[in-house]
């Protein structure tokens, strides 16, 4: 709208449209401005309200004066006809009548000003029609002050519910809007069903360190956005914290539905991206748990994030429904962690040994040494329980201390009834590697310990090793300069490249069970088994075959040039004392001299 409005508060040059039916008073009006104005103003007049809003749309009029009874229209509706299509125009009624209720009302309605007919006076028009231009602008200033004001509001608003970087809903738009959800499930029986979707992303820690905060952040984004796209307008997809999101979906029939859903978030996750010439791939895991199994919104949030952790923990199967049995995991993990501690104070940890047979003269090459808890309150813990959850903190530190503290003890033993020992292999998890003073720290350990340092071997297992293999470069070189051995341990389940295999200071390949278990019966194995054992002696390295339970499966890797074995066929791990008697019996039994023949 371009009304002359305000630009010139004087009454020079102005133009007004009259609507007024009754020519008397339009010629009245007409000339009273004339006189009052001197001339300077022009009055175009109207003599019905068609012709009023018709008028108007030429926008040249500084004002209206309008009398609320015309011919073909007459009442406030007039008034709020023209407001409405005429926000900026500046209007004043001319009321017949002394009706002051009007006149009030008119100005409520959105008139600057009234004037009643019977006190008109040239003066009071041109006065009336001066204030009208004012209080119509103040009035707009005013209002386009509310309106920035609302939009500020609003923008606050979405600032606090959204996330910046992704433009997603935050964590607390999220949980107020999934309870509305929820709460309008828990009343419609029918579409009752929703699922949450929580994921987050594998190695995205690594693509910020790798190629910056700046990709990170776009790779972010562009998450958001398929995540988006991937749901319907009617689910909701929230960032939570750094690479975690969280979604809800609802209109679920049954809960396939939702894998299937998450599947698909899944692969569209999983496409290549182009971030700032960077190809990046990455792979989100992710949990479900869904309603009304899980009948609040805590406990979907709790239990889709348990599933997560079940989906990180499997490789193969990135998407992962919350059930029971993860619960009940969970529970155990949690009474283990809580028990760690206390056992560690209450000596419940113990070190067992498992020798270690070379194949060739069937003589004791070494031990390995391997943890056991028979914790007070949980009753004994296998080792492929307690194990992985020390490894998550720093307490997997402290049991190789008191682990350290048990070897001291048996080998003591050991030197004063006069049995070589040989290599003594501890198992180290890949974590422990993190502090730069790990290998210093052993060695100073083995020292104060007396232990014999070139006859320890550090057995860490090959997904671990593979998997923070920048971590375990610099400190299994360090270990290697002081003369500790080192081993790749359950070879054959992760997926080494003979590069890595060439070029970390490997001395012993540990065979992985799985691949030994009835290796007599499986070409494939053998095949593959050869092939290790050539590779592994190229590269001067020594083959440990362990879990050997058959005396056909150590002739067949007797024959396959395999070096040492380890297994319940040879011996179980055993006591310090147990050890020590098994030992001293060894070369009487017919088990030594079996091991020791040449095959037929
Ligand atoms: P691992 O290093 O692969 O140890 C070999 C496991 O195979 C041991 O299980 C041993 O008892 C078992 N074993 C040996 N021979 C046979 C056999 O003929 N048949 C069968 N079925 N099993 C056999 P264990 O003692 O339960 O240890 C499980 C895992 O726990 C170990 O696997 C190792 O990764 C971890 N572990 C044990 N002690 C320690 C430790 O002090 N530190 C760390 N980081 N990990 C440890
Ligand atoms: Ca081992
Ligand atoms: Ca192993």
């Amino acid at each position: 709208m371009n009304y002359k409005t305000g630009s010139n508060l004087s009454n020079d040059n102005k133009i007004y449209l009259l609507a007024e039916d009754d020519p008397s008073d339009t010629e009245l009006i007409t000339s009273m401005l004339d006189i009052a104005s001197r001339g300077n103003t022009q009055v175009i007049s109207v003599g019905c309200f068609k012709d009023a809003l018709a008028a108007l749309q030429a926008n040249i009029f500084d004002a209206l004066i309008l009398d609320l009874n015309l011919p073909d229209r007459s009442g406030l509706q007039n008034l709020q006809i023209i407001k409405q299509s005429f926000p900026e125009l500046p209007i004043i009624i001319l009321t017949g009548n002394d009706d002051p209720d009007l006149a009030i009302e008119s100005l409520h309605r959105g008139a600057q000003d009234y004037i009643p007919k019977a006190e008109i006076t040239p003066q009071l028009l041109l006065r009336s029609l001066r204030y009208a231009s004012q209080r119509k602008q103040v009035e707009i200033a005013l209002q386009k002050a509310l309106q920035e004001a609302a939009f500020r509001n609003r923008q606050l608003d979405r600032v606090a519910k959204h996330d910046a970087l992704t433009q997603l809903p935050n964590r607390t738009f999220f949980y107020d809007t999934a309870q509305t959800l929820l709460a309008r499930a828990e009343s419609n029986t029918e579409t009752s069903r929703l699922a949450l979707l929580y994921f987050d992303l594998g190695e995205f820690k690594k693509i910020n360190d790798i190629y910056g905060h700046h990709i990170g952040d776009l790779l972010l984004q562009e998450v958001a956005r398929r995540a988006k796209d991937c749901l319907s307008e009617y689910d909701i997809i929230a960032r939570i914290s750094g690479d975690e999101f969280i979604a809800i979906i609802g209109q679920l029939h049954n809960t396939s539905q939702a894998y299937a859903m998450a599947l698909r978030l899944y692969q569209f996750i999983a496409k290549p991206m182009n971030l700032s010439k960077h190809k990046i791939n990455i792979c989100a895991c992710i949990g479900i748990a869904t309603y009304p199994e899980s009948n609040t919104i805590n406990l979907l949030i709790r239990h889709a994030d348990l599933a997560r952790y079940e989906a990180k923990k499997n490789k193969d199967n990135p998407v992962c429904s919350y059930s029971g049995d993860i619960e009940n995991r969970y529970r155990r993990k949690v009474e283990i962690e809580k028990n760690l501690i206390s056992g560690i104070n209450n000596n419940e940890f113990y070190a067992v040994y498992q020798p270690v047979i070379d194949l060739l003269t069937g003589e004791f090459t070494g031990v390995e040494v391997l943890l056991r808890w028979h914790s007070r309150t949980l009753g004994p813990v296998s080792p492929d329980e307690f194990i992985p959850v020390a490894e998550a903190s720093d307490f997997i530190n402290l049991l190789t201390e008191s682990l350290l503290g048990s070897v001291q003890k048996f080998h003591r033993a050991c030197v004063k009834e006069g049995i070589l020992l040989g290599k003594i292999a501890i198992n180290i998890a890949a974590r422990q590697f993190a502090s730069s003073l790990f290998a210093t720290d052993l060695i100073a350990t083995l020292t104060e310990l007396d232990l014999p340092i070139t006859n320890l071997v550090i057995e860490v297992t090959e997904r671990q090793l593979i998997e923070n293999i920048e971590l375990c470069r610099e400190q299994l070189e360090e270990l290697k300069v002081n003369g500790i051995k080192i081993a790749l341990d359950d070879f054959g389940t992760g997926f080494s490249s003979i590069t890595h295999l060439m070029e970390l200071p490997i001395d012993y390949l540990k065979l992985d069970r799985k691949l030994v278990d009835r290796i007599d019966t499986n070409d494939r194995n053998q095949a593959l088994t050869v092939g290790v054992i050539q590779m592994a002696h190229h590269l001067n390295q020594k083959v440990i075959a362990e879990g050997i339970e058959r005396e056909e499966e150590w002739r067949v890797l007797k024959k396959l040039g395999c070096d040492h074995i380890q297994g319940y066929w040879v011996a179980k791990p055993m006591r310090d004392n147990e050890l020590i008697s098994f030992f001293k019996d060894w070369h009487e039994t017919n088990q030594q001299a079996l091991l020791s023949s040449t095959l037929a």
